[in-house]
């Protein structure tokens, strides 16, 4: 398989102390067969990139402005994020969409600005209540679509296929309908974007613990994983990471 990417979502979590435990464990396991980012809490993202510079982890940002610059209080640019070293941005997170009312044509922007400075998208969708493989698809299908018809550029975008109800809950989902979801999404966005099947990346998100990662990265199509609350933990984390190489060591 190919390296798969994992990315810890910190969200609102943390302090400064957890960025660095968190690094810095990392650097302790050997990491030769995944590609691992952490996404603090904005704030902390300078720090994150001046520490995790040469070392075997990429950093994350959780969010990004629709503008490059300009008189937008508050706001942080793809082109500010780029300067400090992060290299990819998270786009359209169910929480984002919910508590500060993001809209495709928001999300639609930040692809195009993220894009614009050779940073990598990664782009959240999935369905709010649990639905059937048939209904999963309608609606990650109609959000893709949604995007599309805004003349959003797709290709080279990371796809996290995160269902809401899996977010949080303790309550994954079965890595069996994952894998022909994320097939589902990389034959359409394939079709849609004409790139290459095998150039398209779908991570699932929702409750990843150290007893289920691998029962997901066994999926063909799973490229990788979107993890909140098992890395604001950072021995869980370090230990989940451990086991990914281990797997991929084995699986070599
Ligand atoms: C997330 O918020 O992207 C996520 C996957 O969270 P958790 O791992 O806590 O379900």
């Amino acid at each position: 398989m190919k390296s798969p990417l994992i990315i810890g979502n910190l969200k609102l979590h943390g302090k400064i102390e957890l960025i660095k435990n968190l690094i810095q464990g990392l650097n302790n396991i050997s990491i030769f067969n995944s590609n691992v980012s952490i996404a603090p809490p904005e704030i902390f993202l300078q720090y994150a990139c001046k520490i995790s510079k040469n070392k075997n982890v990429s950093i994350c940002a959780q969010n990004v402005d629709v503008h490059l610059d300009g008189p937008f209080t508050g706001e942080t640019s793809a082109k500010m994020l780029k300067e400090i070293g992060v290299k990819y941005v998270i786009i359209g997170h169910s929480e984002r969409r919910k508590y500060h009312f993001e809209d495709d044509l928001t999300i639609s922007k930040k692809i195009e600005v993220t894009k614009s400075q050779n940073l990598i998208p990664i782009l959240c969708i999935g369905e709010t209540k649990r639905k059937d493989f048939s209904e999963s698809i309608k609606f990650c299908k109609k959000q893709i679509d949604n995007l599309i018809i805004l003349g959003t550029d797709i290709k080279n975008v990371v796809f996290a296929y995160e269902p809401i109800w899996a977010i949080g809950t303790g309550v994954s989902a079965d890595p069996k309908e994952i894998q022909n979801i994320s097939k589902f999404i990389k034959s359409y966005v394939s079709e849609k974007s004409k790139c290459s099947y095998e150039n398209i990346i779908v991570q699932y998100g929702g409750s990843i613990n150290e007893k289920n990662v691998i029962n997901f990265l066994k999926q063909k199509d799973i490229d990788g994983l979107l993890i909140g609350s098992s890395s604001i933990q950072y021995k869980l984390f370090s230990k989940i990471i451990l086991c990914i190489e281990r797997f991929l060591e084995s699986d070599i």
